[in-house]
């Protein structure tokens, strides 16, 4: 039995990379640097005056005037969903017994689910990527400069400019919210083209902030395609293109540096002895690989990233195993991309992204719809935290690389056994803060008791 039979048998599996390398070789064949993302987190910094005016919840929750404007998340131990994991891995028949709480590590969850503005991980190079866009026609005009206050963007003059220029984006949901309140905020005309699978109630929030939502019968690939073809018929539109944006890589790969400095206020020490293990929910890969990008950069073979896909949506985990990338597509193998978690609902990979991190990333996991609601009300029960199904898939991780096969074998190859007990491992939420309160209730109703 080869990885794609299992994965075609729609099983749960845990892949391990065998293209895995050494960092600083793999990141040196790269065309993006650490200067990249250096000068993405400079534009967001840059443009903290204007997200602080314009979203006074960024500046309210902020920890201090410094980070007023600045879109970042909470990372917070989750002690009791640890015990619940150990218990239910040594339950389990494939328990490594011998290990207990105190032998696995910390577990952490980045909570990127409450990233102010848009309520996901879509907020990083999202709005990254349109106030570029903004920034690059504004200075272009000559009406800023980048050494300004860039409150003034929120001006009427601002406005009424922008409103001559349109933004357009293919969708399953969150990405569409993302552009679509910082393009309307900014006074762009907006359409956001979305695939079958997205909620309602995200068109219906879309359409209240003066977005138009054209939808579609089909997945999302469908929507990035069509979208696409008909921005390109209009010369003032700019197309955010999901399976191969720079800029919106690059906006994710800023959360690392942030990540950093909230591990050392956590006295967390992240060395060749403190191994760190990202867990990461993948739909076309952008924002896993730009998280993941960002942290060898900072990391390097001290950081081990996973990524976690629905089993109806495996399609990074084909693209990577196959080495096919983007020309192969779940629906090539019989499986119907069809998944409650509606982030993740996609059924051919992002190329750029598999190329690019082809020898960076651990491996990779598939999980089942089920478990992600089993986990949504468990979450909900033991740290009264709220999560959209997508963003549970990174969670289990953690008892993942430590029961099955494959990954007991990536702890050795890698000579971790020793190293265990002081391994941080991080399950990245990406999204739920925005999921209305009845649809969050009938998610967890759906969840085990
Ligand atoms: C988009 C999304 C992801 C994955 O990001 P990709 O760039 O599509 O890989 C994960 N979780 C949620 C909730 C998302 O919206």
């Amino acid at each position: 039995m080869t990885i794609i039979d299992d994965v075609k048998a729609l099983k749960e599996v845990f892949w391990i990379n065998p293209k895995y390398g050494k960092s600083e070789i793999e990141l040196e064949k790269l065309s993006l640097s650490i200067d990249d993302v250096n000068e993405a987190e400079s534009r967001l910094k840059r443009f903290a005056p204007y997200i602080a005016k314009v979203f006074p919840e960024t500046a309210e929750s902020a920890e201090s005037a410094e980070s007023a404007g600045i879109i970042e998340s909470p990372l917070i131990e989750i002690p009791k969903m640890k015990k619940f994991l150990i218990e239910e891995m040594q339950s389990s028949e494939m328990a490594s017994s011998e290990l207990t709480f105190n032998e696995i590590g910390n577990l952490l969850l980045k909570c990127d689910s409450h990233l102010p503005i848009a309520g996901s991980i879509k907020a990083r190079g999202g709005i990254n990527t349109i106030l570029k866009h903004a920034e690059e026609l504004a200075i272009a005009n000559g009406m800023i400069s980048p050494d300004e206050d860039y409150s003034k963007f929120a001006n009427n003059e601002f406005q009424q400019f922008f409103s001559n220029y349109n933004i357009a984006v293919g969708s399953t949901g969150n990405l569409g919210l993302s552009i679509g309140i910082i393009s309307a905020k900014l006074g762009f005309g907006v359409t956001v083209h979305m695939s079958s699978d997205a909620k309602q109630w995200k068109k219906d929030l879309l359409r209240s902030k003066g977005v138009t939502v054209v939808e579609y019968e089909s997945d999302y690939s469908k929507a990035v395609e069509e979208g696409r073809k008909l921005s390109n018929l209009d010369l003032k539109s700019f197309f955010i293109d999901d399976e191969n944006s720079v800029d919106l890589f690059l906006g994710y790969a800023v959360a690392n540096k942030r990540l950093k400095a909230q591990l050392k206020d956590l006295n967390i020490l992240v060395d060749e002895n403190n191994p760190l293990f990202l867990y990461l929910p993948c739909g076309v890969g952008g924002a896993p690989g730009g998280i993941a990008f960002g942290a060898k950069l900072l990391w390097g073979d001290n950081v081990h990233c996973f990524f976690a896909e629905p089993t109806h949506s495996p399609c990074m985990l084909v693209g990577m195993a196959t080495g096919l990338h983007d020309k192969i597509c779940v629906q090539d193998l019989g499986i119907d991309n069809v998944t409650d978690a509606d982030g993740l609902a996609v059924g051919r990979p992002s190329g750029f992204i598999g190329k690019t991190l082809e020898y960076l990333i651990s491996g990779i996991y598939t999980i089942e719809d089920q478990t992600l609601y089993d986990l949504l009300r468990k979450m909900a029960d033991l740290e009264n935290i709220w999560l959209e199904p997508s963003a549970l898939a990174g969670v289990p991780g953690i008892t993942r690389l430590l029961s099955t096969d494959s990954g007991k074998n990536y702890i050795e190859l890698h000579h971790l056994e020793t190293k265990m007990k002081n391994a941080t491992h991080i399950a990245w939420a990406t999204g739920g803060s925005l999921v209305p309160k009845d649809i969050m209730n009938s998610y967890y109703l759906k969840g085990k008791k």
